[in-house]
Parts: C-alpha cells; structure tokens; sequence
C-alpha cells in the first residue's frame, strides 16, 4: 500500500470530529501520486458522502467540463477537499472541523508535491490567502513554499450564479501556461498587513 492508500485508509476511519457521525462515506480524495496539479474544493456533498468519492454530482460534471476545456482528464489530477466528511444538510464546514481534518490536506500536499494547487472556493483559498476575499484574489497565483498556489471560485459558485461562469471559465483557462511558468515564479512572502487591507 502507497503511502496516500494508506492516508486515505486512516482518512475513511477517521473519527477526529463529529462529522464521522453521520457520513456513509468519508471522501480522502482520488488521483496519481505524481499529479503536477491539485484541486481543493470545500467538503463532501450527497453524492460524494454515497460513493466516496470527490466531485462527482452536479459541481464534479462542470468540474469535468472545465478540465476537458485544458484538455486534462479528471484522472490526470489529484482532487481533495478541505473536510473529508459531509457536513449535515451541505452547511459551510465548522473551524473546528477544517483544523481537524487539516494534517490530512496537509499530508497529501505533502506526498503528492504539485507543481500547483487550485483551491476551489472560499474554504480552501483561506489554506493560502488567509482573510482574503475571493472576489478580489480569484486568477492571481502566490507561490508558498514551492507550491504554486492558484485561488478559483467553486464550481457550484458559477452554476448557482451564471455571472460568475465566464470567470471561472477564464481562470481555469490560465492553467497550462501557469504550469509551464510555475518553475520560475518566485516565492511570495506572506502578505502584510498592509496589503492585506488592500485584498479586502
Ligand atoms: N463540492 C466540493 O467542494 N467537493 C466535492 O467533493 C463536491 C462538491
């Protein structure tokens, strides 16, 4: 067993905070090893709590969509979230939940290495951009730690708000050259205070 098999082992008898109670399914997340890039999104829903797997109802199919229009495959990619668990009724996952659930992302960050990781929402922007907005950051990297980290609104963001489609279409779109740049784009250091009032 790979070190990640082994992870998401642990990840599917996970019991560090309440969502365990509920769950049908924990969702460690699914995709190679050596996958160059990593997408982040918020936390299980329905589906994904049923089968156990990432982005696999409505969000996932657009998900899919936006890959094929770079031309990658959803099994080309590493795809985790933020929780591992569903949160009842699909609510915003708690603080205390992301803090529990976050040595998992972390050791996956960790294992995989990615050239790149697109966080997808708000949940998993905060990894990287804490406090900012995502409406202000979405489509600006910030490499951290080597990792060249990439904000994105959520899939289901655009389809409950159509407006916000054509954005998430051209984001995506800015991947590949991204990727080919990612060696050479220097490190950011965090953000100030300072700039950090200008992000909001
Ligand atoms: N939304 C997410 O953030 N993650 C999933 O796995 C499915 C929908």
């Amino acid at each position: 067993m790979s070190d990640l098999e082994a992870l998401a082992a642990e990840i599917a008898e996970c019991t560090r905070c309440l969502l365990h109670r509920g769950r049908t399914k924990a969702v460690p997340g699914e995709g190679p090893a050596n996958a160059d890039i990593m997408f982040i999104g918020e936390a299980p829903g329905f589906h994904e709590d049923q089968q156990g797997r990432p982005f696999v109802g409505a969000a996932g199919k657009f998900l899919d969509e936006l890959l094929d229009s770079i031309n990658l495959k959803r099994d080309q990619v590493f795809i985790a979230n933020v929780i591992k668990c569903r949160p009842p009724g699909n609510r915003d996952p708690l603080p205390e939940e992301i803090d529990a659930c976050k040595p998992y992302l972390d050791q996956q960050i960790e294992l995989i290495q990615p050239k790149m990781v697109v966080t997808l929402g708000r949940f998993s922007m905060a990894r990287a951009f804490p406090k900012a907005r995502i409406s202000h950051i979405h489509g600006q990297p910030r490499k951290i730690g080597g990792v060249l980290y990439y904000p994105m609104y959520h899939p289901a963001a655009a389809l409950h708000q159509p407006s916000l489609r054509r954005t998430v279409e051209e984001d995506m779109r800015r991947i590949p050259e991204l990727i080919q740049q990612a060696a050479q784009i220097v490190e950011s250091p965090p953000p100030t205070e300072a700039e950090q009032l200008k992000l909001f």
